[in-house]
């Protein structure tokens, strides 16, 4: 009977798994179009559990040196390298992603872990001495307390890796909410973390539904949330948590232009596109979906080159690493994203390779679709303003650089962009003006590394401070200033009545 095969997945809450919740879910595979899991939902009782299990962990935690924390930081690292094949199999399973792009996600990951790992380093603060006569000033980062973090389906092993590493090796404590869609790699890899040294309480991940996420954003015990996920979500969880008096920040969407000049080394372009546009299904927040071409001759030139590389893609079931890339996450989003290839048709674009039938022979009732290039496209039309996430590229037409620009400029998204160029000038004066986070010259997803921060700018980012990187030891801690004298015969005063300057 399917009930009596289906894997389960439940929560980890102060170190030990359970299974119970409001209601369970299918987890489906979507390569196969299969029900092989349920996640179970929690409930009130789940999270509020999950979030006292935290709270009561973080003051020893806090305490607990820096260079401990690191220590079993850099311990987590040497299990995700160990058990990567197993990480692997679990997101190819459960988000269809082949094995090559499911490492390429951990190794990302796994490299924020090393970077939590430099706390010590990170936390170092600041010092002056002799601020005022016999007086001493210096700046901490102190930890929040309980930080929550709500994760998307479409890199289920790494985003929760951007945030948890660094929120506890700064001395917080964390609940994680996975996607309740591909949730075992998460919680796999949290028990790995357990597993590495955390105490306890220190790491806990509830999966389940916008009931959890309300809870958490809502609970005066949680003093911060990471959020990831698609823009309108985003929106709201920022003002409810800012609502609820809570640090917040929430990366949204995105509709990633990239532009061609007619100078543009045009077989490296069309490769680069191929991979940004269509790897991993174009379910990538850093997905290219709208490429700029300057000038009829390069639009013409460009879209020739897709059209003869697109007909080696190969799109199948994650089992396959000969594959490029998987199915959609869902037959909900498979629609989806036919509906929006059905209306720019209608709305007068060209569609010049058409993925809506692709499929894998072996398992028909996956949620395969075939890589996707529409021509023609125009800013009126909604494939162009709304954000696909399949692997759709739109083709925009522009006379000039600075049209190509304005267009991304009056985009509502603001996440990633390149320019593929040979003309330094031309690079030069677009990364200074363009009005978009991340930026790539000739480099088509211009992820940064963990070292640097991530970050959209409009509405692909609610806050202040982008996601790992050293905007991450500012989000997960608290500054506090300290000014100290200690009263000798030398230096003493009586009172003063006014500021000291
Ligand atoms: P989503 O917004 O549907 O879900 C994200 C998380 O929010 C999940 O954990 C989900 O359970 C929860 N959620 C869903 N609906 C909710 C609601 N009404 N109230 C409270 N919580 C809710 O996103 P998704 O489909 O899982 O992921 C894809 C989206 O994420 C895309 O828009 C993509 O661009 C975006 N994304 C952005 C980045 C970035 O860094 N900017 C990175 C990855 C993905």
């Amino acid at each position: 009977m399917k009930e009596t095969t289906m894997y389960e997945i439940g929560h980890l809450i102060n170190g030990e798994t359970s299974l119970q919740g409001k209601a369970k879910q299918d987890i489906y595979n979507p390569s196969t179009g299969q029900a092989d899991g349920q996640v179970w939902l929690a409930g009130e009782t789940e999270v509020a559990d999950a979030i006292a299990a935290a709270e009561r962990a973080f003051p020893a935690w806090r305490n607990t040196e820096p260079v401990k924390r690191a220590r079993i930081i850099q311990q987590f690292k040497v299990l995700l390298e160990a058990n990567a094949d197993r990480i692997v199999e679990l997101i190819g399973q459960e988000h269809g992603k082949i094995s090559h792009d499911a490492l390429g996600e951990l190794k990302r990951g796994i490299e924020n872990v090393e970077y939590a790992g430099y706390v010590p380093e990170l936390l170092k603060g600041e010092y002056s001495k002799n601020a005022g006569p016999g007086i001493d000033t210096w700046s901490e980062m102190q930890p929040l307390g309980v930080v929550a973090g709500i994760t998307p389906f479409n890199f289920p092993a790494m985003v929760p890796l951007w945030m948890y590493p660094m929120a506890i090796a700064c001395g917080n404590t964390f609940v994680l909410k996975p996607s309740e869609q591909d949730p075992a790699s998460a919680l796999f890899i949290a028990q790995l973390a357990l597993e590495a040294g955390l105490p306890e309480g220190v790491l806990n991940v509830v999966n389940g539904d916008k009931d959890a996420v309300g809870q958490l954003l809502t609970d005066d015990r949680v003093k911060a949330v990471s959020f990831v996920g698609s823009t309108p979500i985003a929106k709201s969880i920022y003002s409810t948590a800012n609502a609820h008096g809570k640090r917040c920040q929430a990366l949204g969407g995105a509709k990633n232009h990239a532009i061609v000049l007619p100078d543009a080394d045009m077989d490296n372009a069309s490769s680069a596109l191929i991979g940004a546009a269509f790897g991993s299904s174009g379910e990538r927040c850093m997905a290219i979906s709208v490429a700029v071409a300057v000038g009829d001759e390069c639009a013409d030139r460009l879209v020739a080159e897709l059209q003869t590389k697109m007909k080696d893609l190969k799109v199948g079931a994650y089992s396959n690493p000969d594959n490029d890339f998987g199915p959609l996450i869902s037959k909900a989003h498979h629609e989806k994203v036919s509906a929006y290839v059905d209306g720019a048709e209608t709305q007068g674009a060209v569609v010049v390779v058409d993925g809506r039938q692709a499929s894998d022979p072996q398992y028909p009732d996956g949620y395969y679709f075939g890589g996707t290039l529409l021509d023609r496209v125009t800013t009126g039309m909604t494939c162009y303003q709304e954000e696909i996430f399949g692997p759709v590229l739109c083709i925009v037409r522009c006379p000039t650089l600075d049209d190509a620009m304005a267009l991304i400029d009056d985009h509502i998204y603001g996440n990633g962009t390149c320019l593929f160029t040979r003309d330094g000038e031309a690079a030069r004066y677009f990364s200074d003006r363009i009005q978009v986070g991340m930026v790539g010259i000739n480099v088509p997803l211009p992820v940064p590394i963990a070292s640097h921060s991530f970050g959209g700018w409009k509405q692909s980012l609610f806050g202040d401070l982008s996601a790992y990187g050293p905007d991450a030891v500012r989000f997960y801690t608290q500054r506090k200033t300290i000014t100290q004298r200690w009263p000798s015969s030398s230096v003493r005063e009586g009172a003063s009545f006014s500021f000291p300057s």
